[in-house]
């Protein structure tokens, strides 16, 4: 494809220097953003094959999902949503799991990759895939930007990794994204404290910094998680991976509701990222309004940014929704709705996100950065309009149309409101045959 224009009444940078800019166009080349300013210039200026957007649109970076299970897509509404993590890991989820064999984990992880593509996501953080080849083919098909991390525990439940298959796991993986040229990279998912080895977790990490990969890791994220690592080591799960050595700036921590004050510090000192799953966190009851200390982790300076988690975790796969929702939630527990504005809003799943997982360039539109857009025609939501502020009206606001196009990597994943070369019903009717068989 040629160079191409997308215009709209907004274009949301989310780069210091270019605030909201209106009438403004986006010009894109084999991959690159390569013009940003007023729309007539920008046109005149790159002569371009294609024009898309126009009145009524807004332009943003492509939105990022920290932490997705796309394994759990089929289950979105199976399990109730009334019972506690523990019962709900224990009863429903790992059953779940076990009973997923490798066409089961293609469909759902296709049909977690068509729900986001049409909510505007452009990146996710896979949090740990079974069968790799599932995944391969669902982004040979949709053509999104992941981190693909492969499931790694050793608990003798199910799938169990020892810590000598971990090079091979991730020499697999390796070799496995070379077709993708960059769209698709790695990282490791030892899952949590409670459910991997210390021998596992070290070399996880070990094999990760050699590469250069993050680790991202299940955190503090249950009582009984915290109850266990207690009794097995008389420390918080956090104390417990930094005695392990393996907090720093490349380990991302995932969801971090139980934790003390000096954990908080010990974060903050180690640089490792946070990725929050609040409407997941809200649902199962954990108490984050009552545990969580994400302000603290904020005026620390901790890198903060969210993830909509599995599907019957959250029943919800939009991060702005998330985002919204941990902003509304710490406006009231500091009775200060200067604590979090609508900027804010759009960062945790943008600029802040792809800090902490690691994507240079990705989620900010910027000249000589990845053409990673969404882009949204805000007239088919009669929520978000009469036209205001474009970023209160993304953050807060109801968005109850698909994104109009999304491009990834300068291509067309989504154009027109549908996903490209995926024929969306016969998706959806494979989808349903393979829950009525997993019932
Ligand atoms: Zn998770």
């Amino acid at each position: 494809m040629g160079t191409v224009c997308v215009v709209g009444d907004y274009v949301v940078a989310m780069d210091p220097g270019a605030p909201v800019l209106r009438d403004a166009a986006v010009a894109i080349e084999q991959g690159r953003v390569i013009g940003l300013g007023p729309a007539r210039e920008v046109i005149e200026a790159h002569r371009p094959e294609l024009v898309v957007g126009g009145k009524g649109r807004v332009v943003v970076p492509g939105l990022i999902d920290a932490h997705v299970h796309s394994r759990e897509r089929l289950a979105a509404f199976l399990f109730p949503d009334t019972v506690a993590p523990d019962e709900w890991m224990a009863r429903y989820a790992m059953p779940y799991h076990a009973s997923l064999d490798e066409r089961a984990e293609r469909v759902a992880v296709e049909l977690q990759l068509a729900t986001m593509a049409l909510q505007g996501v452009s990146l996710y953080v896979e949090a740990g895939y079974v069968h790799l080849s599932a995944h391969l083919d669902a982004l040979r098909r949709i053509r999104l930007r992941s981190i693909l991390c492969p499931w790694l525990w050793d608990l003798p439940e199910f799938n169990r990794t020892s810590p000598d298959e971990v090079v091979r796991v991730a020499d697999e993986l390796e070799r496995s994204v070379g077709e993708f040229k960059g769209r698709v990279s790695c990282g490791l998912a030892p899952i949590s404290a409670s459910t991997c080895s210390p021998e596992l977790i070290r070399e996880a990490k070990r094999v990760a910094s050699e590469r250069g990969w993050r680790i991202y890791v299940h955190a503090a994220s249950t009582l009984s998680e915290v109850e266990r690592v207690a009794s097995r080591t008389g420390m918080t799960p956090i104390r417990y991976l930094e005695s392990l050595g393996v907090l720093d700036r490349d380990t991302v921590l995932v969801h971090a509701v139980y934790l003390d004050s000096e954990d908080v510090s010990r974060i903050a000192r180690s640089g490792s990222g946070v990725v929050v799953c609040p409407v997941s966190g809200a649902m199962k009851g954990k108490g984050l309004s009552v545990k969580g200390r994400y302000l603290e982790l904020i005026r620390s300076g901790v890198r903060l940014c969210v993830g909509t988690d599995g599907g019957p975790s959250s029943r919800s796969f939009s991060p702005l929704r998330a985002a919204a929702f941990l902003a509304l939630l710490l406006k009231d527990l500091s009775s200060d709705p200067a604590a979090f504005s609508s900027g804010s809003v759009l960062s945790l799943t943008t600029t802040s996100a792809s800090e902490v997982a690691g994507v240079r360039g990705a989620g900010r539109i910027t000249v000589g950065g990845p053409a990673d857009l969404a882009v949204f025609d805000l007239r088919r939501s009669v929520g978000l309009l009469p036209l205001g502020d474009p970023v209160q009206a993304l953050a807060y606001g109801d968005i109850t149309s698909t994104a109009e196009h999304l491009i990834v990597a300068g291509e067309f994943v989504v154009r027109d409101h549908s996903l490209v070369g995926v024929d969306v019903e016969a998706l959806l009717e494979e989808a349903q045959e393979v829950v009525e068989a997993l019932r």
